[in-house]
């Protein structure tokens, strides 16, 4: 899949140029039902535009989009409607999520209405019961947002994505915007809401640490690739790209033993913008391992370590050699 965009900017000669932003550069991934995608990088790397495509909610350049055997890649607006009840997305701003406008009641019952799910009479027991499987009163729905905190606010905006039974849910930072004190609540509400509704998620973070108890695999981007996908357990305690080794130096280990084996490795510098040309590998401005060939080739994502993950990185891929 690949996600391009042309922008336009003067330089100081006031000449008009056109640039091509590679935000998703080549990504090949397949969600599992049932599963829960995680999705780490930094800002920028394109990771909240791969959610967006994989909802048809951003254009796709090259490549295809698949949606429980639909191919939703040439689809209009009109066809893509009906599925959209199926595909669902949370943000990260509660805030601005929710229409200061409307009771908390007819945001939730729009889906249903809309998609033509139920009367009114169902919508406001569908409301009520969600409200209370998401852990608020059913009593708010006569209530506006703006009465409400972050925390409860990311409750409500879930529970919208959630009201009309959706199979796949991409959530891009959902908690990233709260308090610390409500993060690990809105986590348990993801986890328990996938168990009772067997949703499939692709759960978007940067921050490493916050997906490792929710996710079934993990996906580490850098810069519109995806440099290494595994299961929690290989990714954090066996982690091979050098960029997943920096992201994971980062993050606070609950362990000292294992502080003390892990690779030592920071992250140093910016990642190159997406609008530059890049040969070779895209890590290699930034990487402490960087040989030869990582000038020349551009490393696939090809199976490493004992076979259970993958990664993109010539340290790990002797054997093609
Ligand atoms: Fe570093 Fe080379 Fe591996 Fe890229 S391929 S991450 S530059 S060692
Ligand atoms: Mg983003």
């Amino acid at each position: 899949l690949k996600v391009q965009y042309q922008t336009r900017q003067r330089n100081w000669r006031g000449q008009l140029s056109t640039t091509t932003v590679r935000a998703v550069d080549g990504i090949d991934l397949a969600i599992r039902s049932g599963e829960a995608v995680a999705l780490v990088g930094e800002s920028g790397c394109g990771k909240s535009t791969l959610g967006r495509a994989l909802l048809r909610l951003e254009h796709v350049s090259e490549g295809a989009v698949h949606f429980a055997g639909s191919d939703l890649t040439g689809l209009g607006e009109p066809m893509l409607r009906p599925l959209r009840r199926n595909m669902q997305m949370v943000f990260q701003d509660p805030f601005s999520s929710l229409n200061p406008r409307m009771r908390i009641g007819e945001t939730l019952a729009e889906p249903l209405l809309v998609h033509g799910l139920a009367s009114k009479a169902e919508a406001r027991a569908r409301v009520a019961e969600i409200l209370e499987i998401v852990g608020l009163d059913p009593a708010v729905a006569t209530r506006h947002p703006h009465a409400f905190s972050g925390g409860q606010r990311q409750r409500i905006a879930i529970a919208r994505a959630v009201i009309a039974r959706p199979k796949f849910v991409v959530a891009d930072e959902p908690i990233s915007a709260l308090d610390i004190s409500v993060q690990a609540q809105i986590l348990d509400l993801f986890e328990d809401l996938k168990e009772r509704f067997a949703l499939t998620y692709l759960f978007i973070s940067h921050d490493l640490a916050v997906v490792r108890h929710i996710a079934d695999r993990v996906a580490v981007m850098y810069l519109g690739r995806i440099v290494e996908e595994g299961s929690p357990e290989s990714v954090f305690d066996n982690p091979l790209h050098p960029y997943t080794q920096a992201l994971l130096a980062a993050v606070p280990s609950p362990d000292p033993v294992r502080e003390r084996s892990r690779p030592a490795a920071t992250l140093q510098g910016e990642p190159p913008s997406p609008a530059a040309t890049i040969s070779g590998c895209r890590f290699r401005g930034r990487c402490a391992h960087a040989m030869p060939i990582c000038e020349t080739s551009d490393p696939a994502l090809a199976t490493g370590g004992d076979g259970k993950q993958a990664v993109a990185c010539f340290l790990h891929h002797e054997q093609s050699f």
